[in-house]
């Protein structure tokens, strides 16, 4: 049961191949919006696509392939979105990677530092400068990028070339926020905890690994993709249309606790 919160608008979300994507995805087009699901991943964001016709009709969503650290396939992303449904309201930077070799400062090799950025920092910076160029013609939108509660928090389970990539998220979407204020172009980075999806749960393999996470959770159990993509949809639709510069968390009360309950 929908309410048709997105009614009439026009969204793309990349990384719809992939848990937080695909999740918000079809809740946009179950809430309404017309989709673009943009992916590397070519055959999963085909088979996003087949999930989300069923479960929100025909003509909810399209799939197309991305490569987000690349500016041109970014725009010609952007322009699929307007030539197809006409404008665009809603641009979802998703998309990030979390390298197996990302380390400590001692031992993050340059190429796993500069792959990172370049997804996970340009990416969002392509993602964000096409859908400003859309947006203007059509009188506003919002633009959501997903960084992560590691921005907010260190860890001493390092990830540098994540956790920096992550803070610059933070960091250049409250800038974007500020400039681009009075145009009714709203943005807001997601700042998800730590979620039960492959990317996560590929990385956590053992009991010990996770318990060496939970212990610090105060809701006691990772987050789901769906929670995150409910987060998305108050920040993609009109409801927020005060809201922008924020870090949201949706992170089960990880950014605030110091103690959490036995
Ligand atoms: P996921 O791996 O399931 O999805 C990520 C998707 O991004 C994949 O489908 C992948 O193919 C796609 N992708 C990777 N590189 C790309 C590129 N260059 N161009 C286009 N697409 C590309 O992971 P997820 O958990 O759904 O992560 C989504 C976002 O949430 C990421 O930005 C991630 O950093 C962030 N995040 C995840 C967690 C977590 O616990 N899972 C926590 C905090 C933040």
């Amino acid at each position: 049961m929908t309410s048709g919160r997105l009614s009439g608008k026009v969204a793309i979300v990349t990384g719809a191949a992939g848990g937080i994507g695909f999740e918000t995805a079809a809740l946009f087009a179950k809430e309404g919006a017309k989709v673009v699901c943009a992916d590397v991943n070519e055959a999963g964001v085909q088979k996003s696509v087949s999930k989300i016709i069923e479960l929100a009709g025909a003509g909810s969503a399209i799939a197309f392939k991305v490569d987000v650290s690349k500016e041109e396939q970014i725009k010609a992303l952007v322009e699929k979105a307007v030539d197809t449904f006409g404008k665009l309201d809603i641009m979802f930077n998703n998309a990030g990677i979390m390298h197996p070799e990302d380390d400590n400062a001692l031992n993050t090799e340059d190429r796993v530092w500069d792959l990172t950025m370049d997804i996970n920092v340009k990416g969002v910076w392509y993602g964000c400068k096409h859908a400003i160029i859309a947006m203007r013609k059509s009188g506003g939108g919002s633009i959501i990028n997903t960084a992560s509660f590691v921005a907010l928090m260190g860890a001493a389970t390092p990830q540098l070339a994540y956790t920096a990539s992550k803070g610059a998220v933070l960091a250049m979407t409250r800038e974007l926020a500020m400039v681009h204020a009075r145009e009714n172009i709203r943005f807001n980075s997601l700042c998800p905890g730590p979620i039960r999806t492959p990317l996560l749960m590929d990385f956590l393999n053992t009991e010990e690994k996770k318990q060496r996470r939970l212990v610090h959770v105060p809701q006691g159990r990772f987050g789901e993709a769906i929670e995150q993509a409910y987060g998305a949809l108050f920040l993609a639709s009109d409801e927020s249309s005060f809201v922008t510069g924020t870090d949201f968390r949706v992170d089960g009360g990880l950014a605030s606790s110091y103690v959490t309950p036995e």
